[in-house]
């Protein structure tokens, strides 16, 4: 059996030999794009290379890029602990041409290296291409031999790619591996399509046109091919499994967390261990590309997927601080293919030691106060806003680590009244920073806290440049 190890090393040096240079992973908080939460694709590192504003001595590159998608616009904390698919960390495998190779010499490669190098069964393989692109669909049926009901055309935006409201973008093809009629589910394109039985693994961009401002669409003179495939999904699959959390490192780190709490992590509570293992991963690898927990923006994020890890913790009976206990479990995973881990190590045991502490003096006070609120609620009644600002405000509940421990009883929280409870609290304080001589400054200080919010990161939900759909 290939380890995640082996089938990345697999991938590199596959494009290697068609010619790609192999570049490293870019770092999870992009350089030069203050607008963009974290890396969420692998393109986001080439940006200006499928522009046309920087060019390199290479127009073929392949990597596996870190990407964490928990804030912004491509958010998957909610689906974690939920889906077989989805983590906030994972690794995006690419292959890249920048003006080099396009449509057909894309689909051929990955065509191969999935059925002959990988050795996938061809029969459970089907494809989605954008539903005008006769071209990806020809070349699908002469490459593959697919027939026509294995090449679903989607009329919507998840088979059409765009770097912004303006600039590069055109058509996807996304090849989704059927993991068989026992698992719920239905084909792309579907009603039931967001069930795990089809597995999207490798999504293929075609860029050939800009987009303009005034509406208008022009074909590229650069045509260039982004694509993205998780490492943890073609390696369960590969692995012969269905769920991406059954990989060897993924259940080596769910062992860790069982092993330290004295439990059979593949139990009852597993659900808990899974979203440990995957908040472990987004956690220490944001701390090592210099994130640290902090009220807003980035570091809001980090701190949110921290304390949602620790209340997980706590279901699961812990007492005292567990996850900096699983550091050495990653590095030993993952530190190899990603030294920074190792080289942050203490960094990012230190980190987490201390906000587990930190939450620790709350987190049990907190907890016990949704329930007693809880217990006086009509089923399925959702929480006041006002009980989960005061959570927020006083115990340190993120929002979402609230509604994350309603959703297992199927409440909600009303947001709206959580959001008014918010301003109302601003206001109160802006009204006492009035008349303090340093009033122009607080304007200040509140409009920016205005526009970027504590919770909502606004700013950020701006993303130009988006990784794949
Ligand atoms: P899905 O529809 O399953 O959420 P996606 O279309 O959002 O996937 P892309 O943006 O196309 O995903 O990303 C390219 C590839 O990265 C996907 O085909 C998938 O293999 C992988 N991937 C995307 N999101 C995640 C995630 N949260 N965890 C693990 N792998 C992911
Ligand atoms: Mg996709
Ligand atoms: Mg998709
Ligand atoms: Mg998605």
């Amino acid at each position: 059996m290939k380890t995640l190890n082996e089938i990345r090393s697999t991938f590199l040096s596959y494009f290697e030999k068609q010619g790609h240079t192999v570049v490293p992973s870019g770092p999870l908080v992009p350089r030069n794009d203050p607008t963009l939460m974290f890396a969420n694709s692998g393109m986001v590192q080439f940006k200006n290379l499928f522009t046309g504003v920087e060019t390199r001595d290479y127009v073929r590159a392949t990597t596996a890029q870190k990407c964490v998608r928990a804030g912004g616009k491509h958010n998957d904390l909610d689906n974690v602990g939920y889906t077989a698919r989805h983590h906030t960390f994972f690794e995006m495998l690419g292959n890249f041409s920048f003006g080099d190779y396009f449509k057909a010499e894309a689909i051929a490669f990955a065509w191969e290296l999935l059925t002959k190098d990988f050795g996938i069964d061809a029969s459970r393989l089907l494809v989605t291409v954008y539903h005008t692109d006769d071209e990806a669909a020809d070349i699908w049926k002469k490459v593959a031999g697919l027939p026509d009901d294995r090449i679903i055309r989607i009329p919507t935006d998840d088979n059409f790619w765009r770097m912004g409201p303006t600039g590069p973008c055109g058509p996807c093809t996304e090849i989704f591996y059927d993991h068989g009629d026992h698992i719920p589910g239905g084909p792309p394109g579907s009603p039931d399509e967001d069930g795990d039985r089809f597995i999207e693994i490798w999504n293929i961009v075609f860029m050939q046109n800009e987009q303009f401002e005034d509406g208008s669409m022009k074909p590229l003179e650069m045509q260039s091919i982004d694509t993205g495939m998780g490492l943890e999904r073609i390696g369960a699959l590969l692995q012969g499994q269905h769920d991406n959390y059954e990989t060897d490192t993924m259940r080596a780190l769910i062992e860790a967390s069982g092993h330290a709490l004295h439990v059979d992590p593949f139990g009852a509570g597993n659900v808990h261990h899974r979203v440990i293992a995957d908040h472990l991963r987004s956690t220490s690898f944001l701390i090592a590309d210099g994130v640290m927990p902090s009220n807003d923006g980035r570091g809001y994020v980090l701190r949110r997927i921290m304390r949602r890890a620790m209340r997980h913790a706590h279901l699961l009976g812990a007492k005292d601080p567990l996850m900096y206990r699983l550091v050495p479990a990653l590095v030993q995973q993952m530190g190899s293919a990603y030294p920074e881990l190792g080289q942050a190590q203490t960094l990012i045991t230190e980190t987490l030691h201390l906000e587990e502490n930190r939450f620790k003096q709350t987190l049990d006070r907190g907890l016990k106060l949704l329930e007693d609120e809880v217990a006086d609620l009509p089923e399925g009644a959702d929480l006041p806003g006002d009980a989960a600002f005061k959570l927020y405000d006083t115990y340190g509940f993120p929002l979402d680590l609230t509604q994350d421990a309603l959703r297992e009883q199927g409440r909600g929280v009303d947001t709206d009244g959580f959001d008014a409870a918010m301003a109302e609290q601003k206001a109160k304080a802006r009204a006492a920073w009035a008349g303090s001589g340093e009033a122009a400054d607080a304007t200040v200080w509140f409009d920016v806290a205005d526009k970027h919010g504590t919770t909502d990161f606004l700013g950020y939900e701006l993303e130009t440049a988006e990784g794949q759909v």
